[in-house]
């Protein structure tokens, strides 16, 4: 009896540990960004004029003058050449949520015949991918296929290896012929400008010095690792990133003997080999560590400015998945990839940095700077707070609808938590002058919050681990996020609406300055009436519990549980408006946006409605059958020698048992074919979305039960998908 499922396990149990070669030798900082074309390597490769003049640009987000352009492209290729590259490519971020490459080699033939390796400037600032084929909404229809990458030089150029091959990869904007954005890092980079604008015009009310504010993001990314050879027998993993059936082991997460435990040692191979190649990336890992479900894993950097770090997350996440191959490993990015045990997220840790080396969230040393602190901090909460139906759409998606709300994950109701102290240094604020503050309020600018910052920090490592979005100290912490996201999504919406709330802030402020307010008094008036209007989004207690949705019903919070609801936000006048005033999108790009990401949900929930309608009928039922009759051929036998019908009871209810199973999946995977045929008639994304949602996906939950109480009651030897206990568990 040899299924796939057998011959998966006896590999698992023939697997060793892979050893990695050069690991360890050198020490990290001898590897990192050894393949990164760093300002120390553009320092060697350029000329002063070009290394100034790409260096002004990345801080400036402005273009590289043309003949400097070409310069760069040389210096760039001299230094790949001497590491034998022989090709180069755009490398972009678009909608599939996947990054994107297309290789051209250096090489080319002149007019003349000869034959010469090149890579101009031309070549490095921009190029035209075939790009009708990569999700727009309509924005460019296929005849007009033309997109166009256009070099971030921001975003420093980097080598990938892929067994012996090298590619030079130029980070890049996926742009349509009319400037639309097509991808996640153009908007981005949008965001990133408007937030520093607003956010210096308000520093200047405390400090003249600063004239850049960046985004900062650390992101935490979890993820399962499983053998591949398992993965491999599992059409849905395979498939989907997720299994759609399989009944829970007995022994799962509730011993938490995982969390924190001692790393497996093909794991931790695993592990040191995607780190190495991250490190060569200048990707800055940090942290390591078991998570709270079996095979769970989390890996963090230190932060970077917000732009790199998004590309480092993505450029990890292939990493990762190209490196467990070595290891006949799988790397499971998927926010959902086994039921009953918790699901991946991806915290990201976000706050705001000046050029004068300031953190803007982190409690000051002084009054001012407190009041500064103080600023930022609330300007934050309040932003949350008018716009929480767009963070809320900027992590929806058909894999983190699993994990949203479901008792391991923040809910799906967006609320912040600051902790206690910082609640009582707002309600002081609040509180404190209930009429309009005078000079002798003052006082209130002596808020001493560092004398209190010992306590301020063991509040926070005491933090609610179920908040969304969290204030732990010295930045905020996103932890909604899905884990197979990119990072982009939820920080264009951050940024966007702290720039707006800023430039909000700095109105009102300018007003009470101009009747004649100290600008000191000004800023706090502001701030309390900020505090006072977000304070229904701030949440100290248990976000898991079902007291909070009611709660939150009460205090009119958004409660949007699916992702077709939660996408909506995105075309509301509302958040049309936002974007276009800030110069993120325009109304056309969002509502493309929107469309994709209902096309884009509507696609997995079918890809997946396909995967458990066939492993339902291909799969589940011939084991079941097959077991059946083995049970019948048994009956009948006993029967035969003349036995009783009481020394075949168990087996006759056994098998009537099994028949209505059998009729119950079968009935449920024909119904749910009926609903996909009619979601599929309807033409409006927004209503076949919903369609599926509501009417489609119900039927995964029925058909999963049913088929894993067959996986309960069917002859172990016949069952042919890899269980639950071998695929946490083996490795
Ligand atoms: P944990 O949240 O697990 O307790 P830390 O607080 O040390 O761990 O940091 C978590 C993440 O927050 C790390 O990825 C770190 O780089 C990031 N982080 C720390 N400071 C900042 C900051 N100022 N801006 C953005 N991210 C930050
Ligand atoms: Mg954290």
């Amino acid at each position: 009896m040899s299924n796939i499922r057998f011959q998966a396990l006896q590999s698992v149990a023939t697997a060793e540990e892979k050893k990695i070669s050069g690991y360890g030798e050198k020490k990290i900082t001898a590897i990192f960004a050894s393949n990164v074309f760093t300002g120390r390597t553009m320092r060697e490769h350029l000329s002063d004029e070009a290394y100034k003049s790409l260096m002004n640009s990345a801080k400036a987000g402005s273009r590289v003058d043309r003949r400097m352009a070409d310069q760069v492209a040389a210096g760039m290729k001299s230094w790949a050449e001497e590491r034998g590259v022989t090709h180069f490519t755009h490398w972009f971020q678009p909608l599939t949520g996947t990054t994107a490459e297309k290789h051209d080699s250096f090489f080319t033939i002149k007019s003349d015949g000869t034959a010469i390796e090149l890579f101009d400037g031309d070549a490095l600032i921009q190029q035209e991918p075939d790009a009708s084929s990569f999700p727009n909404g309509g924005i460019r229809a296929t005849f007009e296929a033309r997109g166009y990458t256009a070099w971030d030089p921001s975003s420093p150029a980097f080598i990938m290896e892929s067994g012996s091959g090298k590619t030079l990869c130029i980070p890049t904007i996926f742009i349509a012929y009319n400037g639309e954005s097509l991808d996640y890092k153009a908007p981005l980079l949008k965001s990133i400008a408007a937030l520093d604008k607003a956010a210096v015009d308000v520093c200047h009310f405390f400090d003249k010095n600063v004239s850049k504010v960046t985004a900062t993001l650390g992101w935490e990314q979890e993820y399962f690792v499983i053998d591949e050879a398992l993965a491999n027998a599992r059409p849905d993993l395979m498939m989907c990133g997720r299994t759609l059936l399989g009944h829970g082991p007995a022994k799962g997460q509730q011993l938490e003997d995982h969390y924190f435990g001692s790393i497996p040692e093909r794991v931790y191979a695993f592990m040191q080999d995607f780190e190495q190649e991250s490190y060569k990336l200048g990707i800055p890992l940090r942290t390591r560590h078991n998570e709270v479900a079996p095979s769970q894993f989390e890996c963090a950097p230190i932060f970077e400015e917000c732009n790199i770090a998004v590309d480092h997350n993505t450029l990890l996440m292939d990493v990762m998945n190209k490196v467990a191959k070595r290891h006949k490993l799988k790397a499971l990015l998927h926010e959902k990839p086994f039921a009953g045990v918790n699901g991946s997220g991806k915290h990201n840790n976000w706050s705001l940095a000046t050029d004068t080396g300031v953190n803007l969230l982190s409690p000051g040393k002084t009054p001012r700077t407190n009041l500064m602190f103080l600023t930022f901090f609330v300007n934050a909460i309040k932003a949350v707070h008018d716009y929480d139906d767009l963070l809320r759409g900027a992590i929806a998606s058909a894999n983190n609808d699993h994990r949203l709300g479901a008792n391991e994950a923040p809910p799906a109701i967006i609320s912040v938590y600051i902790g206690k102290y910082l609640s009582d240094v707002l309600d002081e604020v609040e509180m404190r002058v209930k009429e309009k503050f005078t000079e002798q309020d003052e006082v209130i600018l002596k808020l001493d919050i560092h004398k209190q910052i010992p306590e301020l920090l063991m509040d926070n490592t005491d933090r609610n681990r179920t908040s969304p979005f969290a204030f732990t100290g010295n930045k905020f912490e996103f932890r909604a996020v899905g884990s197979s996201a990119n990072c982009a999504s939820p920080m264009v919406v951050l940024n966007t609406i702290m720039a707006e709330t800023l430039k909000q802030f700095k109105k009102d402020v300018d007003a009470l300055v101009e009747k004649g307010d100290k600008k000191e008094i000004a800023v706090l008036q502001v701030l309390r009436d900020y505090i006072s209007k977000s304070k229904k989004i701030r949440f100290e207690g248990d976000n898991y519990s079902a007291e909070w949705a009611e709660e939150a019903e009460r205090r009119g919070l958004n409660n949007f549980k699916t992702t077709p609801e939660a996408l909506d936000a995105f075309v509301t006048e509302k958040g049309k408006q936002l974007f276009y005033d800030n110069g993120i999108y325009s109304k056309r790009e969002l509502e493309a946006r929107h469309e994709i990401m209902l096309e884009d949900y509507v696609k997995k929930v079918q890809i997946e409605a396909r995967l458990i309608g066939y492993l339902a009928t291909n799969h589940v039922l011939p084991a079941a059958i097959n077991y059946q009759n083995t049970l019948v051929e048994n009956v009948r036998g006993l029967k035969e020698i003349g036995l009783d019908k009481k020394s075949y009871k168990a087996q006759l209810n056994l098998i009537e048992v099994i028949s209505g199973h059998i009729q119950n999946v079968n009935d449920n995977v024909e119904a749910m074919l009926e609903a996909r045929k009619k979601a599929n008639e309807i033409a409006d994304y927004h209503k076949r979305a919903l369609k599926y949602c509501h009417e489609v996906k119900p039927y995964f939950d029925k058909i999963r039960y049913h088929a894993d109480k067959l996986e309960l009651v069917v002859d172990d030897k016949l069952w042919p998908l890899p269980k639950y206990r071998e695929l946490l568990f083996m490795r």
